[in-house]
């Protein structure tokens, strides 16, 4: 397994705020939040960025998706919605190279991002 900040959340060897985790998905609140919800989606794979994915691995990102629609629904914020990102790379501003979903909620969200 890789080595990421993301591998030891994963491992349990720093702490994370986890809200949810299966046998492929372990999500926890985003230490830095851009909305008043912002939890990672990340799997237990080892995928570096989206660029990364194979075909027959195309399950992986489906079932981040899931499961933060389904987290979406179980907090009570389903309805009003969400927005969920994945950053791939520097113009993307991926900072941590194992894939991650990003779910931001809990209030209205401004358009996509602009660049700089
Ligand atoms: P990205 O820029 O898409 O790679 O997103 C990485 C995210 O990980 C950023 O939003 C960071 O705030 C978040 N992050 C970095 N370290 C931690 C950590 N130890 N616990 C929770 N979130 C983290």
């Amino acid at each position: 397994m890789s080595d990421t900040i993301f591998h030891k959340i994963i491992r349990r060897e720093i702490p994370a705020d986890v809200v949810f985790e299966d046998d492929h998905v372990i999500a926890f609140r985003d230490i830095a939040p851009q909305a008043p919800v912002h939890v990672l989606f990340v799997p237990k794979v080892d995928i570096a960025t989206l660029n990364d994915l194979q075909e027959d691995q195309a399950i992986v990102v489906g079932r981040l998706a899931h499961a933060a629609a389904q987290y979406a629904k179980r907090e009570g914020f389903a309805e009003d919605g969400y927005r969920i990102v994945m950053n791939c790379n520097a113009h993307g501003g991926q900072t941590v190279f194992q894939i991650h979903l990003h779910l931001l909620a809990g209030a209205h969200l401004g358009r996509f991002g602009t660049a700089k």
